[in-house]
């Protein structure tokens, strides 16, 4: 639906398409946020159609059989099997022939098949009605239905307000946060008070982001600001800081922790939740004590909320929260997986669920997955402080103070946090600026790009390398998951596969080429 394409359709054009479009296969989320950028960059339909069942068939191949290598004859059945892009992503990525693939005449039914051959195997003593059959699956399903009972959401106080804007004074301080998703500017001034902010979409464009970021910025201030100090972060960090020429670049847990300490120096655990990743990050007088991150799943992040909410027809930042709040009793969606979350919402809407129970539901949801998947078994202290884009909706505020049983503070500017944080940073550098913040108070240099794929696991990353172009040129990459380019690890080697490795190892010594030495044995005479 979100190509504008049936699925037959999306089958029959991916099936034709020439140059496979490159996409991630994590997570129908993150697949979903490669494809806004594909579309943004006039990607024909007919790649993009068939880089979504690439990255389909390579997901299963990776998460479901792990190493094994499906061998001819390989069955495909199950409603999938309809696709004939798939079809062809398997063929391709498995090199089969074309009869080596066989596609079941009741590929779609085949499990009830199955089901009714075992039925047949051990018949029932005495036969059932299939209306009592039916009649006893609808009391199941609202039994479990009403085995989890969600309290209504309380709407949070609002604890503060965001101070006035201040003027520029002798000289301002920027923080840049450039996400995945999100590019974030913040101008404050020496006293520390926010005098103007940007927020745009990344869109996988980082320079465009931070040139368009900067302007925004420039044309909020009263006049052109003198920079004292520069700091970026977010995951496009080092792109930022070799494009405006930046002071430093930080990590996003060193900038959104500065932040928290500003706004309330005794909160000893921060919730972090943006757009594709989130963040726990605890904290002792001040100091980062332990942290974790979750980029994989994206369960419990914005973009997951914005595409429920907006499959409910909602806008996220107008309605979703006041409607989740009239909810009387919110649905229970449990914490898995995106995809089984949203098997669950449509079940609910199936079944005629207020929109209202389905809202609460979800921002019960994506708190409850956080807490799972990021918090674990780490403590969540007496103080906590929830920042990021999703703390701006007050329906997962509420959701957390529940579930926690405490309350949960939202600053003001969450959304900003990560660059309010890291213009603080600069501040505490002191003004030791010297030069001006390209993009601001000068133009941004030159820059070439180049985008290749990195093999060095599934995950498959579509990579931006960017080198300014200047004396001495740098470069800096963008769009890589683990970060490993950043780190320097420019060529990494490919992971082995495990099998082969376990292969190779036993086999080794029985190939005949050369005897294995097995040392010395010696008899005492
Ligand atoms: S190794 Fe890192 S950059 Fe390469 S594909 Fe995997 S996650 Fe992406």
């Amino acid at each position: 639906a979100a190509v504008g394409l049936d699925v037959a359709e999306l089958g029959r054009l991916a099936a034709r398409a020439v140059h496979p479009a490159r996409m991630s296969g994590r997570c129908a989320v993150f697949a979903k946020s490669d494809l806004i950028h594909l579309q943004q960059r006039a990607c024909p339909p007919d790649e993009i159609a068939a880089g979504l069942c690439f990255a389909l068939a390579r997901n299963y191949l990776a998460s479901v059989c792990r190493g094994q290598v499906p061998q001819p004859p390989v069955l495909f059945q199950g409603g999938v099997a309809a696709n004939e892009g798939v079809l062809r992503a398997f063929r391709e990525l498995l090199s089969l022939p074309e009869d080596a693939l066989i596609r079941p005449a009741a590929y779609k039914v085949m499990g009830a098949i199955g089901a009714a051959l075992i039925a047949r195997d051990s018949p029932l003593e005495e036969p059932v009605l299939l209306t009592d059959l039916v009649g006893r699956l609808g009391q199941h399903v609202s039994d479990e239905e009403a085995a989890v009972v969600l309290d209504p959401l309380q709407m949070p106080p609002v604890t503060d307000t965001a101070p006035a804007p201040t003027t520029l004074g002798d000289g301002v301080y920027l923080g840049l946060d450039v996400g995945s998703v999100s590019t974030k500017v913040a101008v404050i001034s020496g006293d520390g008070r926010l005098c103007a902010s940007a927020y745009g979409p990344t869109a996988g464009r980082p320079i465009q982001a931070v040139e368009k970021a900067l302007a925004e910025v420039l044309g909020k201030l009263p006049r052109m600001p003198k920079v004292l100090g520069a700091v970026t972060t977010g995951s496009g960090r080092h792109v930022a800081l070799h494009l405006t020429r930046a002071d430093e670049a930080v990590d996003e847990v060193t900038a959104q922790a500065r932040y928290a300490r500003e706004y309330a120096p005794e909160a000893d655990t921060i919730i972090e939740i943006g757009g594709q990743d989130s963040k726990y990050i605890r904290m002792e007088n001040g100091r980062v004590t332990r942290f974790a991150m979750n980029r994989a799943c994206a369960a419990g992040t914005g973009s997951f909320l914005e595409e429920q909410a907006s499959r409910l027809g909602l806008d996220i930042a107008k309605d979703f929260a006041s409607a989740a709040f009239r909810s009387g009793s919110p649905a229970s969606m449990g914490n898995r997986c995106t995809v089984f979350m949203d098997s669950d919402l449509v079940h609910y809407i199936q079944r005629g669920r207020p929109v209202e129970d389905l809202c609460a539901g979800l921002a019960y949801a994506v708190a409850r997955n956080y807490l799972e998947k990021v918090v674990g078994s780490r403590p969540v202290g007496r103080r906590v402080l929830f920042q990021g884009g999703v703390a701006r909706n007050r329906a997962v505020q509420a959701a957390f103070s529940a579930i926690l049983g405490k309350e949960v503070l939202v600053p003001p500017h969450p959304e900003l946090s990560g660059a309010i944080g890291a213009a603080l940073l600069a501040r505490d550098r002191g003004a030791m600026r010297q030069g001006p913040v390209l993009g601001l108070e000068a133009p941004l240099g030159k820059t070439a790009t180049r985008t290749f794929e990195c093999r060095g696991c599934e995950n498959l990353c579509e990579v931006q390398e960017v080198t300014v172009v200047a004396s001495e040129p740098r470069r800096a990459w963008f769009g890589s998951v683990c970060g490993r380019f950043e780190r320097g690890e420019e060529n990494p080697v490919p992971p082995d596969d495990a099998f082969a490795v376990r292969e190779r190892l036993l086999l080794k010594d029985r190939s005949g080429s050369g005897a294995p030495h097995r040392g010395e044995i010696a008899f005492p005479m």
